[in-house]
């Protein structure tokens, strides 16, 4: 039930995919949301490789049409040399056709997400974060933020790798793989063998990954198992112009001891995270973004108990992340990575 007590009904934290979904699933359900970004705008940021389940989920969040705006180019799946010679893997097909990865530049994405989530009524208050937890009795009961204070009925965190919520609540996510730290960078130029499709390559010390993410531009990422980071260009970007600084980011798996509570959830890495081989990252920002719009619609409305809905998304994440994480397993034991023996 909505109540009028509350500045919103649901406040989200963090603007990248998983706090748009969230946002826009919300509202889709008649519920009042404010989202809080930190940053002045869509940020560029790694994540431009789409899974094909990404498109079905744009659909249902009301971007099917516009999503060509942002489409820079589309594959039917990744060329892979994975302890064994190069091969094509396709993503597979229907009656409809082949199913295909989407390549988009993520400041246009995220910032189209955002548009969508305004043009439902959703207010976006960007150059705003949160810092601090209001308290409703013993439930969170909204944020404090750089302007000021926000209350809602339900607190979503969507803020990524910087786990606000979680670190503010004082609940763990704990390491669930070697600690991995990837090294990442932009080049420009022409690059005719990756315009195709993306390209995999990994052996026993670690991967390289590159894709054209625009035209003119390609992302190369890459992991050292065990090493210091050293950021490994892939031979055939070598010659391409740098655009901008090489950077890292820990990739390390983790998931949250707790990913919802009364009064609360988290969505997108903040909840749990694998590192970009997995090519799940954006599908399952949206995804659990829009499981836990659902959820959250029927904790308002008062459909069951709110320990329980929060056991039930809690279940979820953990279902989704143990299976993923069996199958990277495998895949990183598949080229004899000591790390995960
Ligand atoms: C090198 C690298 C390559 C990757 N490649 C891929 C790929 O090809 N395909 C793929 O699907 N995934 C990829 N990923 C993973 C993907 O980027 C993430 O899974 C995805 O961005 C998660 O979305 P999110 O909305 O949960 O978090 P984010 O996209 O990180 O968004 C979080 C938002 O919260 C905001 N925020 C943080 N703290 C606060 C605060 N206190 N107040 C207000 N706002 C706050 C941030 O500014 C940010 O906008 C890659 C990741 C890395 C590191």
């Amino acid at each position: 039930m909505a109540d009028r007590q509350f500045d919103a009904d649901v406040v989200v934290v963090g603007g990248g995919p998983a706090g748009s979904a969230t946002a826009i699933a919300c509202a889709s359900r008649g519920l009042r949301v404010v989202l809080c970004e930190r940053e002045p705008g869509a940020r560029d940021r790694p994540g431009e490789t789409l899974h094909p389940g990404v498109e079905p989920l744009l659909a249902q969040l009301g971007l099917a049409a516009r999503l060509p705006e942002v489409v820079g180019a589309r594959h039917d799946g990744l060329w892979i040399e994975w302890g064994g010679p190069r091969r094509f893997e396709a993503f597979g097909s229907d009656a409809a056709g082949p199913w295909q990865g989407l390549q988009v530049w993520r400041a246009d994405f995220d910032a189209l997400l955002l548009d969508r989530a305004r043009s439902l009524g959703v207010v976006v208050r960007e150059h705003c974060a949160v810092a601090g937890v209001l308290e409703h009795g013993s439930m969170p009961g909204g944020v404090m933020t750089s302007t000021g204070p926000i209350t809602a009925q339900i607190v979503v965190d969507a803020t990524g790798a910087s786990r606000w919520l979680g670190r503010t609540m004082g609940i763990a996510s704990p390491a669930r793989s070697p600690r991995l730290v990837a090294r990442y960078g932009y080049v420009e130029g022409s690059c005719p063998a990756r315009d195709e499709a993306p390209l995999l390559v990994g052996n026993a010390s670690g991967w390289t990954w590159s894709a054209r993410v625009r035209p003119r531009t390609y992302q190369w990422t890459s992991i050292r198992f065990g090493e210091r980071a050293v950021g490994e260009v892939p031979d055939e970007l070598r010659g391409l112009a740098a655009l901008g600084p090489e950077r890292g980011a820990d990739v390390t798996w983790r998931m949250a001891e707790r990913t919802a509570g009364a009064g609360w959830f988290m969505v997108g890495d903040s909840s749990a995270t694998l590192d970009p081989t997995s090519s799940h990252g954006v599908l399952k920002a949206l995804l659990s973004g829009m499981t836990a719009a659902h959820l959250i619609a029927a904790s308002i409305a008062g459909k069951a108990p709110a320990d329980e809905i929060a056991a039930a998304y809690h279940e979820w994440v953990g279902g989704w992340f143990a299976a993923d994480a069996a199958r990277l397993r495998d895949f990183y034991r598949s080229i004899g990575a000591d790390c995960f023996a």
